[in-house]
């Protein structure tokens, strides 16, 4: 038997359907914040990553999926959604369009990693990018955007961590501090951080293994070396947090590890999820465009994984399918079986969730599918009821029935219709 590859997973129903109300929640919730959708393709240059993720991480390391072309140029499944986002836009010059853009993205990224619960090597992210504008008041809007939408998806048990990584004049003094204190340590340190403190100390202090933990807390804090200008940012910013009723708490070993990512930097984080516990991740990328050959743009974003919140969400209780179909419709025999799809039709036009019995059975086992399916509602047309055009109506939570004339149907089931939308 051929099956799915490991690390990837088939999303089945009933999951599916709180899939999609996730995912639609998210594009109304970006659209009220004035956010469109980009729509990147999967694959790009291997060097786009390289350049805009950075070789010295991890993903470009070693989580990659790369492949040659057939003529060799190297292509790699996108590992992340903001390197082509802002590939797009210095691409098809959107700063022209305007001086802020908002853009969003949603769709399956690929790292090669340990497969394990919350991790997978194909996955899924919601990820927004503003750029045109370094104002910490864009940045706090975008941290209330986040808590409106997972409040709404049903998420209360979350957690926001923040900090401030400085900029390149204020950096390299607090690097220059922290080799210095590595170097002190380098023995208790892990061998991966034994290497990074040397190519790229600033990782060190998102190290996830236990060992290390205790050389991280007694290294310097970045906070104490911020220039003024990024004190002054970071201070608006977690004042305006303050002014929106938004918790949080400073994190100092809150990092990202490359040059072009500047001052604000956060994590939204839950306790139900085990190890994997960050759900979101953002900040500031002041120096990116640049990098990808672009013109000096500022830029903030996130990058949501949903995997993560939908494992969230299926530990609470809160959580709700797409309803069953309202109504069941029971043919008996060929021409009532004729007779019910037009009517199916023409009820699904008036935004009634039909299902049909095709296979033309009893109208016992008709009931026990309808029930099965957990449908609210049960017609029932047989011979008679096509001669008077009168249906038998069947109420499946307490088998109560009616006669219904077609026109009738949907008044009768009004009590339960639910809109489509909502569905
Ligand atoms: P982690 O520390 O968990 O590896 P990361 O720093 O690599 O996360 P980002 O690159 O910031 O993650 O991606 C943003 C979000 O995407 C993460 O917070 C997480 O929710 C999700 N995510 C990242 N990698 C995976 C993965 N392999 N499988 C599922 N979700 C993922
Ligand atoms: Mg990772």
């Amino acid at each position: 038997m051929i099956k799915a590859i490991k690390g990837t997973r088939d999303i089945l129903p009933p999951e599916s359907a709180l899939w999609s109300r996730v995912e639609n929640t998210a594009r109304e919730i970006l659209a009220l914040y004035g956010f469109a959708e980009i729509r990147t393709p999967v694959f790009e240059s291997t060097e786009l990553f390289a350049r805009g993720v950075g070789e010295d991480t991890d993903i470009v390391s070693k989580e990659m999926y790369t492949f040659e072309d057939r003529d060799e140029q190297s292509l790699t499944l996108r590992p992340e959604g903001t390197a082509p986002a802002v590939r797009a836009y210095i691409e098809h010059q959107l700063q022209q369009e305007s001086s802020i853009a908002k853009l969003y993205y949603l769709g399956p990224m690929f790292r090669r990693e340990r497969p394990q619960k919350g991790r997978y090597r194909q996955f899924h992210q919601i990820g927004a990018e503003v750029l045109g504008s370094d104002n910490p008041a864009i940045e706090a809007e975008v941290l209330e955007m986040l808590q409106f939408f997972l409040k709404q998806i049903g998420i209360e048990d979350q957690t926001l961590l923040v900090n401030s990584i400085g900029c390149p004049v204020c950096r390299p003094r607090f690097l220059e501090e922290l080799k210095r204190a590595l170097a002190e340590k380098k023995v208790q340190l892990c061998l991966d951080c034994q290497r990074r403190s040397e190519t790229n100390p600033l990782r060190v202090l998102d190290c996830k293994v236990e060992s290390c933990q205790p050389v991280i807390d007694s290294l310097p804090k970045i906070s104490e070396f911020l220039d003024e200008a990024c004190r002054a940012h970071f201070d608006k910013f977690l004042g305006y947090l303050t002014s929106r009723q938004i918790p949080f708490t400073v994190v100092p070993r809150l990092v990202r590890g490359l040059d072009y990512y500047t001052r604000t930097t956060f994590e939204i984080t839950s306790g139900v999820l085990g190890a994997q516990n960050t759900l979101i991740g953002g900040g500031r990328y002041d120096g990116l465009a640049e990098a990808l050959g672009g013109p000096p743009t500022k830029g903030f974003g996130f990058a949501l994984g949903l995997e993560r919140i939908l494992l969230v969400l299926q530990q609470s209780e809160k959580q709700v399918a797409a309803g069953p179909a309202q109504l069941f419709l029971a043919p008996l025999g060929e021409a009532a079986f004729e007779k019910a799809t037009l009517l199916a039709r023409d009820l699904r036009q008036q935004g009634i969730r039909c299902l049909l019995d095709f296979e033309a059975r009893s109208l016992k086992s008709a009931m026990r599918l309808a029930n099965k399916l957990q449908a609210q509602y049960v017609l029932i047309l047989g011979e008679t009821e096509l001669q008077t055009g009168r249906y038998l109506l069947k109420r499946m939570t307490d088998g109560t029935q009616r006669e219904v004339r077609e026109v009738e149907i949907p008044a009768a089931l009004r009590g339960v219709a639910v809109p489509v939308s909502q569905g």
